[in-house]
């Protein structure tokens, strides 16, 4: 099969590649209908964070079921599935409690995530708790850049309006204007939210936010965003902010946006902050959030997708080929494509 494989960083090629196959009796083998680029690849792509060379890239995919193991009973053999990136078993005492970002079966097993999804096939651990089957099988074409948003940036951009309590009636503040944070905008709306301020300085992000919901831009950044915010706010700030970023300065403005009394939900992966403790004494304002739970929230998403209330895929704003996809990595990189997606 092909695969994209990462040598170094900024050198991702499509190979051939053996074909994944069944490990554990947990596992199931998909035979991938689109898989797309996160951002968080190209923390390896810019060499951020080290990856060994040779392993095949990717955790973001939709596809069709063609193997289960043995020991695997909640999905079958022509599923068509979502695959959250979070790979959990559905059943320990976290699972349960909705903490499935840290699934002790997952732990155990020394699992996070499924791995290898840009590829025509790939292998996914603990199949029965991570999969989600799509009713009605195999979707039209035009409803797989949804679905294929659900298995990543838009269960986390949901899980930052939870995480930051946003209720009916809400303005609704949004730090970030990649793929999560547009799409932390549209789980605000299905929240309710009157008013979402989306701070974006591209205008063809902007576009995407406002179809999303956002009732108000804001194009400035650091303390400049935070002043317009807050003269938007009626000096208070915004009474739910979600931080979709992860760096000090996405992290200051969220905390500098916030209301007393509001709750900063933050799902960017943080690289070198420090929470400013002193202004959430002062203020009340907490922090909440972390990893996305995404199959906590990919039944009701797909549900969603499938009865035409959200189109989330309207970031995935690139298609290519599977052999095309390491320019998507490029363009991704020089910040002109939101997301790279494929149909092998
Ligand atoms: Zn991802
Ligand atoms: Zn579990």
């Amino acid at each position: 099969m092909r695969a994209l494989r990462f040598n170094a960083p900024f050198d991702v090629t499509v190979v051939d590649s053996p074909m994944p196959v069944i490990v554990d009796a947990r596992d199931a083998i998909v035979r991938v209908a689109a898989t797309c680029v996160c951002g968080s690849d190209l923390w390896y792509f810019r060499g951020d964070n080290p990856r060994d060379a040779g392993s095949v890239i990717g955790h973001e995919c939709i596809g069709e079921v063609v193997d289960v193991g043995t020991d695997v009973h909640n999905v079958r053999v022509g599923d068509f599935v979502v695959v959250p990136f979070l790979a959990s078993c559905g059943e320990c005492r976290l699972c349960r409690d909705g903490q499935l970002q840290s699934c002790i079966v997952a732990a155990e097993a020394g699992i996070f995530s499924t791995q290898g999804a840009q590829a025509e096939y790939v292998r996914t651990p603990l199949a029965d708790g991570s999969l989600v089957v799509v009713p009605g099988g195999r979707p039209t074409d035009d409803l797989l850049p949804h679905l294929l948003a659900i298995s990543d940036v838009m269960a986390t951009g949901y899980h930052s309006a939870v995480a930051a309590g946003v209720q009916s009636g809400h303005t609704v503040a949004v730090v970030g204007d990649g793929a999560v944070g547009l799409s932390g905008v549209l789980a605000a709306r299905m929240m309710g939210a009157e008013r979402i301020i989306a701070l974006s300085r591209h205008a063809d992000r902007q576009a995407i936010a406002t179809s999303f919901g956002a009732t108000d831009i804001v194009a400035a950044r650091g303390e400049e965003a935070v002043a317009e915010v807050l003269a938007l706010t009626q000096g208070i700030g915004a009474d739910a902010v979600l931080e979709c970023v992860g760096t000090e300065e996405s992290m200051t403005t969220a905390f500098g946006i916030a209301r007393p009394g509001a709750t900063v939900g933050f799902v960017g992966l943080p690289h070198d902050v420090v929470a400013p403790i002193g202004r959430m004494f002062r203020h009340n304002i907490a922090l909440a959030g972390g990893v996305a739970p995404s199959r906590f929230y990919t039944p009701a998403l797909i549900e969603a997708v499938l009865a035409g209330e959200i189109t989330p895929g309207d970031v995935c704003d690139r298609r290519m080929t599977l052999e095309e996809l390491p320019t998507g990595y490029v363009e991704m990189n020089e910040r002109r494509a939101i997301k790279a997606w494929a149909t092998p």
